[in-house]
C-alpha cells in the first residue's frame, strides 16, 4: 500500500496529527494488519463506493484499501550532520512513496517556535535544506564511486558522471531534485539513491480552528510560495483531527464536522492529495466473501493491476471481466448484467479505470 512520511519542525503539530491518525485505525479492526512499529499508523482509505457495493453484493466483510502513516519526528536544524535523532530518521524517510510536510500556520504564544516567530516558509525551508544536504551527500559520494571509471574513458560512467553533476549542481542552488528536469538517463543514474527531495511532497498546512474553510495569511503566503511546484497545500487543524479521532460513530463525525462548515476531515483530504499527486486509482473486486478495493497507478493494464492481488493473477492472467459500478447499480446482480450485455470482457491490453469492479481469469 501507500505509504506517507510526516515531517516537519518540532511543534508545528506532527504528533497531534499522528496521534489522530493512530486513534482512527480503530475502524478498521476488521483488517488484517501485521504488526506495525510504533511509529507507523495504517488507515483505511474512505470511499462511499465500497457502501453502494455492500448493500448490492451482501458480502461477508468490506476491506478498503489502507494508507501507511511513518511519523518521521526529530527532523531539526543541523539533522542531515546527525543533529537530534536525525539520521536514524532521515532512513525512514527513505522507504516512503510521499512525503506530508507539516508546516505550522497558527499563532499561540503558549507554543514555543523553534525559530522564535510563526514564519511557514522559513520553517519549510529549514527542512528543505537539511534533506538537500542529505541528498548532496548520497550524490557525491556516488560521484566519487563513478569518477574512476569515467576518466578511464568507460561511456556509462562518463554519462552518469555527467547526469550526477547536474543533481549535485542543482542541489548545491538549495532546490530540491523534484524540481530538476531530468531525462531517463538521469533518472537512472540515482535510481539507487533514493533521493529524499525527489519525492513527491504534500504541504499540510496547521491553521487554527477557524480558518480550516478559508485559510489564513500564514497558509496563504505558503501556497503563494510553492504554487510553481507539483504539490498541493492542504489545510488541516491537528486539534480537529484530534477531536474527531475521539469520536467513534460516523454520524457523531459528520455533526462535528458540520458545526464547522466542513465537509471532510484534514485527514480525509490528506488522503485525497496523495491519490491525486501520486495518480492512483481505485478498482473493486466484489464476490460474496468479499467486497475489497485495491490502488493502482492510473495507466496500469489488466495483467499489472490482478498483480496487486496476487503476482499469479498477473503471471497466469487469461482475461479481465469488467462491470461499471453505474451499471451495477441499475441491474443490481451480475446475473442480470450479463443478461444486459453490460459485463466487458477485456485481454492484456485493457487499462483499468478508477471505480471498475473487476473479475480475473487466470491459468494457475
Ligand atoms: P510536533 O512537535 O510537531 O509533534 O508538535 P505537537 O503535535 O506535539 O504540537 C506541539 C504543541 O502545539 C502541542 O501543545 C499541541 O497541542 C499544539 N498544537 C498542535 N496543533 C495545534 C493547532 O492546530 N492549534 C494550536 N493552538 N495548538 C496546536
Amino acid at each position: 500500500g501507500l505509504r506517507c512520511g510526516i515531517v516537519g519542525l518540532p511543534n508545528v503539530g506532527k504528533s497531534t496529527l499522528f496521534n489522530a491518525i493512530s486513534n482512527a485505525k480503530a475502524e478498521s479492526a476488521n483488517y488484517p494488519f501485521c504488526t506495525i512499529e510504533p511509529n507507523v499508523g495504517i488507515i483505511t482509505v474512505p470511499d462511499e463506493r465500497l457502501q453502494i457495493l455492500e448493500e448490492l453484493v451482501h458480502p461477508e466483510r468490506v476491506l478498503p484499501t489502507v494508507i501507511e502513516f511513518v511519523d518521521i519526528a526529530g527532523l531539526v536544524k543541523g539533522a542531515s550532520k546527525g543533529e537530534g535523532l536525525g539520521n536514524k530518521f532521515l532512513a525512514n524517510i527513505r522507504e516512503v512513496d510521499a512525503i506530508i510536510h507539516v508546516v505550522r500556520c497558527f499563532e499561540d504564544p503558549n507554543i514555543v517556535h523553534v525559530a522564535g516567530k510563526v514564519d511557514p516558509i522559513s520553517d519549510k525551508e529549514i527542512i528543505d535544506t537539511e534533506l538537500q544536504l542529505k541528498d548532496l551527500d548520497s550524490v557525491e559520494k556516488k560521484l566519487l564511486k563513478v569518477q574512476r571509471s569515467a576518466k578511464a574513458g568507460d561511456a556509462k560512467a562518463k554519462k552518469e558522471f555527467a547526469s550526477l553533476e547536474k543533481y549535485k549542481n542543482h542541489l548545491e542552488a538549495g532546490l530540491n531534485v523534484r524540481s530538476l528536469d531530468v531525462t531517463e538517463d538521469d533518472k537512472e543514474a540515482v535510481a539507487d539513491l533514493n533521493l529524499l527531495t525527489e519525492k513527491p511532497v504534500i504541504y499540510a498546512a496547521n491553521v487554527d480552528e477557524d480558518s480550516m474553510n478559508d485559510g489564513n495569511e500564514f497558509s496563504k503566503t505558503l501556497a503563494e510560495h510553492v504554487k510553481n511546484e507539483n504539490t498541493q497545500v492542504v489545510l488541516i487543524s491537528a486539534s480537529i483531527e484530534a477531536q474527531i479521532a475521539e469520536l467513534t460513530e460516523p454520524e457523531e463525525k459528520e455533526m462535528f464536522l458540520a458545526e464547522y462548515g466542513l465537509k471532510e476531515s484534514g485527514l480525509n483530504k490528506l488522503i485525497r492529495a496523495s491519490y491525486e499527486l501520486l495518480n492512483l486509482v481505485t478498482y473493486f473486486t466484489a464476490g460474496v466473501k468479499e467486497v475489497r478495493a485495491w490502488t493502482i497507478e492510473k495507466g496500469w493494464k489488466a495483467p499489472q493491476a490482478a498483480g496487486v492481488i496476487h503476482t499469479d493473477f498477473e503471471k497466469g492472467f487469461i482475461r479481465a471481466e469488467v462491470i461499471k459500478l453505474a451499471d451495477y447499480q441499475e441491474y443490481k446482480s451480475e446475473a442480470k448484467i450479463k443478461e444486459a450485455g453490460k459485463m466487458a470482457v477485456e485481454g492484456k491490453e485493457y487499462v483499468v479505470q478508477d471505480g471498475d469492479i473487476m473479475h480475473f481469469r487466470f491459468n494457475v
